[in-house]
């Protein structure tokens, strides 16, 4: 009767701990729990062996090799059963002393033959009329050293997934400590102390208490009552069979009729059973108690920590909305939306009205202010070339005129040449706003079509052979332009102007206009610039001398077209034409009756909404289940 009453009032907690973490909640928040950590061989195994009432497996080495999960529970109605869980399966079966196969195959399974560990939970589910309500984690042993085909470092794979465990401060930690050792610096208590140091979670089991050497029972005692190490869940002390029993194969029942018969008559420990301080039955309720408070204390926390990770993941589900309409009216109206946003957004980008990722037209600015540059930059080239023809003029281009006649078409050369140089740089300024330009084209596809492969796709695509085509129109253009600067043209009144210009910028210049002689002026069909200047009155013997400011005159006419020229059909043809025509052939999509290929998902975004969702659905079970709990 005691303990249905016993039973009613820890089975729901510990059953919603279960319940909870079969809906996979561990995943997104620590549940409460008991780890049983220890040295090798400090009878691990064996306590969880005396508190489940079946035989695990033993053996030398590492034997735990993965994290096993007992889950206990009582039921009068039943006889024994268990079901073992893990990597997604669940294999039932009801004989007890199958219990070690099952655990050997699943640990076979999840850590491979041999050695080696695996942080795969292993969950073991035993109901039976004779155990107590409870759930713990066995982990592997802590070792030191390796053995024969163990990785070398399998002592800090261990330690880190012991770990991994005990850190968790709503975890009890179960440090399993043999009596005849030196207590006090074992590396489980150790290992307890550094991320419990107040020693609020830990509770030490202190075994082998038939193996202590005589004489040493009162340090023992001493440490059971909590006056050397400090815990406030206490000590205990358990005994079990040693391996004598084991191979005269002696029932764990009867191993527990004995452990109680061992206390009741033992000179030192006898104390121990009216302090609730020793047997594994003691220590089994000590337990059970203890997880149920554990868990009631935890329960607030975890309602909070459920509802607040529900809020992120809600937030996370809406961002990647809802995915398009199945019905294929609806699905239609999708599309059209979908490829209107991206119309829109890709004119306003288009208009400078919208920024992606990068100002694209402050980009586009600095790229032109170096063409700008680079203008300039030919000037002083430019300025010094001139120079150079006119100084050596009479040298190698004089022909059977007297001094100072010179030749317009040698000037016009120079011209011509210096001018061509500058196509060059034209066409990189081209290439290299196409391929800022494509890049942000590309880069808004990508963001408003992030969840549709098929959209993405076709929009890349077409902004690569829209670029591309024209590119190659803005190229044609150039090449025009060039062609038309050989041709050393611009209006009298323009050349004038800027002959001025270059005057009051330079004093030391007598006038060029009234300086020029007249003289070969021999092309009829164009209109040349220089031929102005030439034919102007005055009488100055050395005109060559006036050449250089003439030229730079009409230098800065080039360089005043070319800056604008060149800018105005890169941001013409490139970016506004193109948008356009991207547009137009988004909206051929229309036209078509595929709407489903072309809407096709993401699998990566589809599998990720699943998950979400899923994750959603657990935490809503979980907070129902905690809410009707406590409620
Ligand atoms: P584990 O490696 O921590 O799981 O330790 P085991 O439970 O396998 O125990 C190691 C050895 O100690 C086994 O041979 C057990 O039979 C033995 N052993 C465990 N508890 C006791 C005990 O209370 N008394 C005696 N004499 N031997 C024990
Ligand atoms: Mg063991």
């Amino acid at each position: 009767m005691f303990q249905d009453e016993l039973a009613k009032k820890v089975r729901p907690f510990i059953d919603l701990i279960d319940d909870m973490r079969s809906i996979g909640i561990e995943k997104e928040l620590p549940l409460p729990t008991i780890a049983v950590v220890g040295d090798q061989s400090s009878g691990k195994s064996s306590v969880l062996e005396s508190l489940s009432g079946v035989a695990l497996p033993r053996g030398t080495g590492i034997v735990t090799r993965c994290p096993l999960l007992l889950q206990l529970c009582n039921d009068r109605t039943v006889k024994w059963e268990a079901v073992i869980s893990y990597g997604g399966q669940n294999i039932p079966f009801n004989e007890p002393s199958e219990v070690v196969r099952h655990v050997e195959q699943a640990q076979n399974a999840l850590a491979g033959k041999g050695v080696g560990i695996c942080e795969d939970l292993i969950t073991l589910k035993i109901t039976s009329s004779t155990v107590c309500d409870l759930s713990l984690i066995d982990l592997p042993g802590i070792t030191r050293v390796a053995v024969k085909g163990q990785p070398d470092d399998i002592g800090v794979q261990i330690n880190n997934l012991i770990m991994k465990f005990i850190k968790n401060k709503i975890t009890i930690i179960l440090a399993v400590v043999p009596c005849n050792v030196d207590i006090a610096t074992t590396e489980a208590l150790k290992m307890a102390q550094e991320v419990d140091p107040e020693g609020t979670r830990t509770m030490a089991i202190l075994t082998k208490p038939d193996l202590i050497d005589p004489g040493e029972e009162k340090n023992v005692l001493e440490i059971v009552q909590n006056s050397v190490m400090d815990l406030k869940m206490g000590y205990f002390i358990v005994k079990c069979r040693g391996q004598k029993k084991i191979d005269e194969n002696m029932s764990i029942t009867d191993a527990i009729e004995e452990e109680l018969e061992f206390f009741k008559t033992h000179e030192h420990f006898r104390s121990l059973l009216r302090e609730e301080k020793a047997t594994t039955k003691c220590l089994a309720t000590k337990l059970s108690n203890a997880l149920v408070k554990r868990i009631k204390k935890s329960l607030p926390q975890m309602s909070e920590n459920i509802k607040e990770k529900l809020g992120k993941v809600k937030h996370l589900l809406s961002q990647i909305e809802g995915g398009p309409p199945k019905e294929p009216a609806e699905k239609r109206k999708y599309l059209i939306q979908v490829i209107t946003e991206f119309n829109e957004q890709i004119t306003q980008l288009s208009k400078g009205d919208t920024i992606i990722e990068e100002n694209l037209f402050a980009l586009m600015r600095k790229e032109f202010t170096e063409w700008m540059e680079c203008l300039n930059n030919a000037k002083s080239h430019y300025h010094k070339v001139v120079q150079q023809v006119v100084d050596e003029y009479d040298q190698e281009h004089r022909g059977s005129e007297l001094p100072g006649f010179s030749n317009y078409r040698v000037f016009q050369n120079v011209v011509q040449k210096l001018v061509a140089e500058l196509k060059k740089p034209a066409m990189t300024t081209l290439q290299t706003i196409r391929e800022m330009v494509q890049k942000e084209f590309d880069h808004l596809s990508k963001e408003i079509f992030k969840n549709y492969p098929y959209l993405q796709d076709v929009s890349k695509k077409n902004i690569q052979t829209i670029q591309e085509k024209q590119s190659i129109i803005v190229k044609e253009r150039i090449v025009e332009q060039f062609e038309m600067e050989i041709q050393v043209y611009t209006q009298d009144e323009i050349f004038n102007k800027h002959i001025l210009e270059g005057e009051t910028a330079d004093y030391s210049h007598p006038s060029l206009l009234s300086d020029l002689s007249d003289e070969d002026s021999s092309d009829e069909d164009e209109t040349h610039v220089l031929e102005k200047g030439e034919k102007a009155e005055g009488s100055d013997h050395d005109t060559r001398s006036k050449y250089p400011g003439l030229l730079k005159a009409y230098y800065e006419i080039v360089v005043q077209r070319l800056a604008d020229q060149v800018p105005m059909l890169i941001r013409y043809f490139i970016l506004k034409q193109s948008a356009k025509i991207v547009c137009s052939e988004m909206l051929d999509l229309l036209h078509r009756d595929d709407t489903d290929n072309i809407l096709q998902e993401n699998s990566e975004i589809a599998q990720y909404r699943v998950k979400l969702q899923a994750q959603v659905d657990r935490l809503v079970q979980a907070n129902g289940k905690l809410s009707s709990l406590r409620g």
